[in-house]
């Protein structure tokens, strides 16, 4: 069940700020609030997908077509070629880091590692 109170969706509806690097039709960017690299990016749909496998299977090809162009012009906009990492969290459980906002989105991360980054990694691995 999708949770239409998620920040994200707040996001999309315009009720709280944000920060946004790229925007299409279907998707958006912004730079996340507690970012754990110099560079830390997340690249959400407008459509309702709790998580990743979600917007894999029910997504339109349009809104999929147009999430990855959204990636595309955010890691352009960036100056990103090759040297990041992409991390999409599903699920309050999930054995690596958890997902902690129920609307899917994509990490998009690079450069230096800011403290925040050991602290989290410190806290899911204690
Ligand atoms: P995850 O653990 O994969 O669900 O990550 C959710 C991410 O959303 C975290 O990195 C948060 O720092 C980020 N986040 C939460 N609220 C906001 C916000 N209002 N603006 C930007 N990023 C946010």
């Amino acid at each position: 069940m999708y949770d239409k109170n998620n920040v994200f969706a707040k996001m999309i509806r315009g009720e709280i700020p944000t920060t946004k690097v790229c925007e299409n039709e279907y998707a958006f960017s912004f730079y996340d609030i507690n970012p754990m690299f110099s560079t830390h990016v997340l690249v959400i749909p407008k459509g309702e997908y709790k998580n990743i496998l979600d917007f894999t299977k029910n997504a339109t090809p349009a809104e999929i077509a147009g999430f990855w162009q959204c990636f595309a012009d955010t890691a352009d906009k960036l100056g990103l070629e090759c040297e990041f990492n992409c991390v999409a969290n599903s699920g309050a459980n999930a054995p690596f880091i958890k997902q902690s906002v129920f609307h899917f989105h994509l990490h998009l991360v690079a450069g230096e590692r800011k403290p925040a980054f050991h602290e989290q990694l410190a806290a899911e691995f204690k």
